[in-house]
């Protein structure tokens, strides 16, 4: 109850009418390139972009663009973000693993959805900061890995959905291993550009995939730093 009050007072304090608006015309534009689904459009309209970034980059918070976090890292395109959302197609309640923490911005849209959210980050850095983001908007993931995100979580396998937030080389075979029959994976997979892969298992375990345009991410580095 004490954390509940917390975070409404927080909330109360950081966040104002104007960001609001700013969020809702957010909101217009990502429907105008195509984002459809509601509950993430929802997610977008209240999650406070603006406490995931830089006061630096505050006053830019919620344009469509992606920013430099800590180490040299960006928070993803709110378009991105949501595309690969949608592409997840996040139901309540599913575990989602997510490879990348970086801000923690996108873990907080699937929280949102109701997702139960395990989240994989190779800096300590910004491990450190993506709890204390969402803890500003009290909400919290399952569990927050420090670690390499080539090896997934195998302790906590298997998962409804995995999404990673890092431009991977390949698919790591430990992620197919740990998503559960009738999963998906979305990923980011390249080298200077990236293709957006939509990977489905179906019940026997056999591997569909499906390609959705071309995108840019940092790169997924092997271990942690
Ligand atoms: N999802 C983030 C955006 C992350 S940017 C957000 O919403 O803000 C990509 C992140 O992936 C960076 O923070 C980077 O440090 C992390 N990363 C890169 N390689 C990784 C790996 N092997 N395992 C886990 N995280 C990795």
């Amino acid at each position: 109850m004490k954390n509940v009050y917390f975070s409404a007072n927080y909330f109360t304090m950081n966040d104002s009418p104007r960001h609001q608006g700013l969020r809702n015309r957010l909101v217009n534009e990502l429907k105008q390139k195509g984002i459809q689904n509601r509950d993430i459009l929802e997610a977008i309209a209240h999650i406070p972009r603006h406490l995931f970034l830089d006061s630096a980059f505050e006053r830019h918070a919620y344009e469509d663009k992606a920013f430099p976090i800590s180490a040299e890292q960006t928070i993803s395109q709110p378009y991105t973000v949501a595309f690969q959302t949608e592409l997840l197609d996040v139901q309540k309640g599913e575990k989602v693993l997510e490879i990348g923490t970086g801000s923690g911005y996108q873990a907080a849209v699937l929280i949102f959805l109701g997702a139960q959210v395990y989240t994989v980050e190779r800096k300590k850095e910004l491990f450190l900061i993506a709890q204390k983001n969402l803890q500003k908007i009290g909400m919290k993931v399952k569990y927050a890995g420090y670690g390499d995100g080539y090896k997934g979580l195998p302790l906590y396998a298997p998962f409804d959905k995995i999404i990673v937030t890092a431009a991977a080389p390949h698919i790591p075979d430990a992620l197919i291993e740990q998503l559960k029959p009738e999963g998906k994976m979305v990923i980011p997979v390249g080298q200077n550009e990236q293709t957006m892969l939509l990977i489905e298992k179906n019940k026997d375990g056999q591997i569909n995939q499906s390609r959705h345009g071309l995108f840019r991410f940092v790169p997924m580095l092997r271990n942690k730093d």
